[in-house]
């Protein structure tokens, strides 16, 4: 049987970091529910075990399920009815499989129902489903704002909403409106006190909302009047059962197609304030937005893992000038390419995931009891981490994803340019990627304070300071000297801009990336210490890539004059 976590060994390989042992013993609060649960972990190697054992249930079901629905829920799509919205068929078969394989809020806590499974876990789940169905993991993913949900609602609002989840209620994040995209502090959708009715009653229009017609959804609303900054919103939960939101539309996309974009009209919609009112989108959205651009970064990842083999099977298939087109070193190089780019992406997603999984169970249990110092300064360390890293993640899978979505087509020739492919699907449904939860210019914009800051150098001097093996030497070697081109530029970037303001904002793309390159090349480079057979030639032509990519930048950014920004800059 097909199995999209057995078929691919950097998966497994996740539950081995060393950085598991401190995850597992936050996330079990050191195994205090042993003996309350029969399917709570008794200590460590039962935790891997059962992580392992859920992620080959969750594997089969990407690839024996929700891959072969793929190809009808593109071309059947959902359905507007009347104020409704119906899922192609093949979508409710998904999210069927899913409910019975009890993968349905598998992070949530036990108390709920859930599985209390590490980020970890679902962030695999989501890579795989995305494997299979981008549009699907969009869909699925959504349950991201259980767990916002569980990190800020009230213990009233976890018992009802929570154990819906795990049975299978879905959920929509709605931030959007029609005037109101990337600066979300804009908002205005209005939501007001009703004493009459005792509730918060909401009234606007958001706009392409996924899965808008979910049961239960997270919204972004104004409850300050007169104000027209993030200091004047709230979020709110809004349960489907009480009416209120109509579907106004859905749109005709591109891609991700079995997904339903969908235009929200609230008419007195009842809806609960979760938390404190004004900090909607300063503290709770923005907690939210991080939590879905990793799930985005794994469905890009899954996107690029899909794109690359539909590409390697072809490859080997296609014959062309009497042989297989995989001997052409032109198609070959671009293989090469796409499988270290995956790779490397891959390695920032877990690393990342990592990162917020353990300052996000510290901060959890900062409300159970007061942290000691040592874990107060360990959690400022990883969230310092998880913000430069998770932009970073968001801003390079997404943009890999398009890069390798296209490659993949190109390796197909004319018959990718057809629906006869999976990889003309793969290539409509990556492109939304590097735009929603932030388009790649926004994820530079939370990034760059990453590398003004220092957050970035730390952590490459960290990596660059382990202990690699023996045939990684001499790509460490050259990683070393992209360090120091890369503190060179920033130091370059920050004397510019003393000088004239804008060049900051100029190079600020170029910067991200210039860390991105090396803080995968060393990634890259410590996984290849560990397995060779599955990254050593990755490593290397990865380096090789982010060799050229910083040659680019460092021409650019030393080259640049006032002129520049008088090009560049529009009033
Ligand atoms: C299929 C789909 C599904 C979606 N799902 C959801 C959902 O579930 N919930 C939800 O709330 N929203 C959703 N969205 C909305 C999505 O998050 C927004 O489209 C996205 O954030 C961009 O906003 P915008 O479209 O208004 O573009 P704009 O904000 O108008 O941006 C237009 C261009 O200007 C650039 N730009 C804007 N500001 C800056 C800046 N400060 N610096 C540099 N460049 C800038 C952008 O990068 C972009 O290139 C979805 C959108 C789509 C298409």
């Amino acid at each position: 049987m097909a199995n999209f976590y057995l078929d691919n060994k950097e998966l497994a390989i996740q539950f081995d970091h060393p950085l598991m042992e401190r995850i597992i013993k936050l996330r079990e609060r050191d195994f205090a529910e042993k003996s309350a649960y029969d399917y709570a972990p008794q200590h460590h190697d039962d935790a891997i075990d059962s992580y392992r054992r859920v992620m080959e249930l969750a594997g089969e079901i990407c690839a024996e399920v929700i891959a072969p629905h793929a190809e009808g829920v593109d071309l059947e799509g959902p359905r507007h009815e009347g104020d409704r919205v119906s899922y192609a068929s093949g979508t409710v078969e998904n999210l069927k499989a899913m409910q019975a394989a009890g993968l349905d809020g598998m992070s949530l806590p036990r108390t709920y129902g859930g599985l209390n499974l590490p980020l970890v876990t679902s962030i695999m789940t989501n890579e795989m489903i995305a494997r299979g169905d981008a549009g699907f993991q969009n869909i699925w993913g959504l349950q991201d704002c259980a767990e916002t949900l569980n990190e800020f609602g009230s213990e009233e609002q976890k018992a009802k909403y929570l154990r819906r989840t795990v049975n299978g209620a879905t959920w929509s994040m709605a931030l959007t409106e029609p005037d109101v995209g990337s600066d979300l502090g804009a908002a205005m959708l209005k939501a007001t006190w009703s004493e009459e009715r005792n509730t918060w009653l909401l009234n606007g229009v958001k706009r392409f909302i996924t899965n808008g017609d979910g049961d239960l959804s997270l919204v972004l609303a104004r409850t300050e009047a007169g104000s027209s900054d993030a200091r004047g919103l709230s979020m709110f939960v809004y349960d489907k059962q009480n009416g209120g939101v109509k579907v106004r539309r859905i749109e005709h996309k591109l891609g991700i197609t079995g997904s339903p974009t969908c235009e929200l009209v609230y008419t007195d919609a009842p809806a609960e304030l979760v938390g404190d009112r004004r900090m909607g989108l300063i503290k709770y959205v923005m907690s939210l937005m991080n939590a879905a651009r990793l799930g985005i970064g794994a469905q890009a990842v899954g996107t690029c893992e899909a794109a690359y083999r539909e590409a390697l099977k072809y490859a080997h298939e296609r014959q062309q000038f009497g042989k297989a087109i995989i001997q052409f070193m032109a198609v070959s190089e671009l293989l090469k390419e796409m499988h270290a780019k995956t790779q490397a992406v891959r390695t920032l997603l877990y690393e990342t995931t990592r990162f917020v999984e353990i300052y996000k169970q510290l901060e959890a249990i900062s409300k159970e009891r007061k942290l000691e110092s040592e874990e107060r300064q360990e959690l400022k360390f990883y969230s310092r981490l998880a913000d430069g890293f998770t932009p970073m993640v968001k801003l390079f899978a997404s943009e890999y994803a398009n890069q390798i979505a296209y490659d993949s087509i190109q390796i197909h020739g004319g018959s990718g340019y057809m629906k006869d492919y999976a990889c003309e699907r793969i290539y409509r449904d990556a492109r939304i990627m590097s735009i929603y939860e932030g388009t790649s210019q926004m994820q530079v914009v939370a990034a760059i304070n990453a590398v003004t800051k220092g957050t970035y150098t730390e952590q490459i001097n960290r990596y660059a300071e382990e202990s690699y093996s023996e045939t990684m030497q001499s790509i460490v070697a050259r990683l070393a000297i992209l360090k120091s081109q890369y503190e060179s530029l920033v130091e370059r970037v920050a004397e510019l801009e003393a000088q004239a303001t804008g060049f900051k904002e100029l190079h600020a793309r170029r910067l991200v990336e210039s860390a991105g390159y090396l803080l995968m090349g060393y990634l890259l480079a410590r996984e290849a210490s560990r397995h060779a057979e599955l990254y050593a030639e990755s490593a290397e032509h990865f380096c090789s890539i982010a060799e050229g990519k910083l040659a680019e930048a460092h021409t650019r950014i030393l080259n640049s004059t006032a002129e520049d920004i008088a090009l560049y800059k529009t009033e």
